[in-house]
């Protein structure tokens, strides 16, 4: 039988990824959303959360699609109306609040997929099983996009909780702590906040591995012309690197693994949710955040000029 589902919070990712792949899985039925300003078509539609909740029978899943800032209180409405909740990333705006909805997911019974999407590439699992047997020697995370290409008008973003740069960033960490046999943390970071922004526009992050390698990020959300989404690392035995956000892979400049469009990244996403359902499993990992978190109490802050959203 198909989990029947409803999905919050419906913008860019809910209409480009969520839905699609949804609509083309059979283990789920997507029954209902809920939006303050916009509907889908063929299911039923509520104004909110709590409209969602009451107003549909058996609904056995909840997907947040919204921004992080609405995370917390959405999935603990959820969790505790008898949901099964799969959440965005960011997960959610501070690490208390998830690690609150791990235990209220254990004690409820109920799965928590806090999901990073950027990690179903399937270049991501070549890269893995390519480096488990290698020595890294070194890295660097170059993640530099257009704001305002990729996110018109996402006023959230800047706010308290929005994660600036690092709404992205955040994608290339969870990358790095799934490819990386071993467990890193932040040295130093220096963050760039536009006068007139709540968030960061620009960081960058001297990371270090457990066993004393270092590896260097930079995110940048003013970059015009060719965009980047590449982590590079280096070992004994050769380099690797993840270009366009895991759509390829390439050892020592030859490429070995190629998903251009990252079509895959959603449905694999839904297919794991599907599965720890199934198993009556949660999958909550908050390395990633807690880099971010790390480079928010560690970081230098710098006043750089306004950015108009
Ligand atoms: P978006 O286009 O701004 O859509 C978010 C939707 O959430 C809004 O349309 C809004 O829908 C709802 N919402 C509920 N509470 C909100 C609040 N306090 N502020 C703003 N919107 C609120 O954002 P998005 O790009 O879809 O991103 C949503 C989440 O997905 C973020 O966590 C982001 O990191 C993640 N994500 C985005 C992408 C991408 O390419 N855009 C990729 C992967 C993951 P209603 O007004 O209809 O309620």
């Amino acid at each position: 039988m198909a989990l029947r589902i409803g999905l919050l919070g419906i913008g860019k990712i809910a209409r480009d990824q969520h839905i699609p792949a949804l609509r083309a899985d059979r283990d789920f039925e997507l029954v209902a959303c809920a939006s303050r300003n916009a509907s889908v078509d063929g299911v039923a539609n509520f104004p909110d959360l709590a409209a969602m909740l009451a107003g549909t029978q058996r609904l056995h899943c909840v997907s947040i699609c919204t921004p992080p800032q609405a995370h917390f209180d959405a999935a603990l409405a959820a969790l505790r109306a008898g949901c099964h909740v799969m959440l965005e990333k960011p997960p959610t705006a501070t690490t208390r609040q998830i690690a609150m909805l791990a235990d209220e997911a254990k004690r409820l019974n109920r799965t928590l997929f806090q999901t990073w999407h950027s990690r179903f590439a399937a270049s991501v699992d070549v890269a893995r099983d390519w480096l488990a047997p290698r020595r890294l020697t070194g890295g660097k995370i170059t993640w530099k996009e257009d704001v305002h290409h990729w996110h018109p008008g996402q006023q959230w973003i800047w706010e308290p909780g929005g994660f600036g740069v690092f709404d992205p960033g955040i994608n290339a960490l969870s990358v790095l702590t799934e490819v990386l046999p071993r467990e890193v943390c932040v040295e130093n970071a220096r963050l760039e906040f536009p006068v007139n922004q709540q968030a960061p526009i620009a960081a960058t992050l001297g990371m270090r591995t457990e066993d004393g390698v270092a590896i260097a990020a930079e995110f940048d959300f003013r970059q015009k012309g060719e965009q980047s989404w590449d982590i590079e690392l280096t070992t004994t035995d050769g380099r690797l690197k993840l270009s366009g956000g895991g759509a390829s892979v390439e050892i020592d400049g030859e490429v070995i693994g190629q998903d251009a469009s990252l079509a895959g990244e959603y449905p694999r996403l839904y297919q794991r949710f599907a599965k720890l359902c199934a198993a009556g499993r949660s999958e909550v990992d908050w390395r990633p955040f807690q880099l971010v978190a790390d480079a928010f109490l560690i970081g230098e802050r710098h006043i750089v000029a306004p950015h108009i959203v």
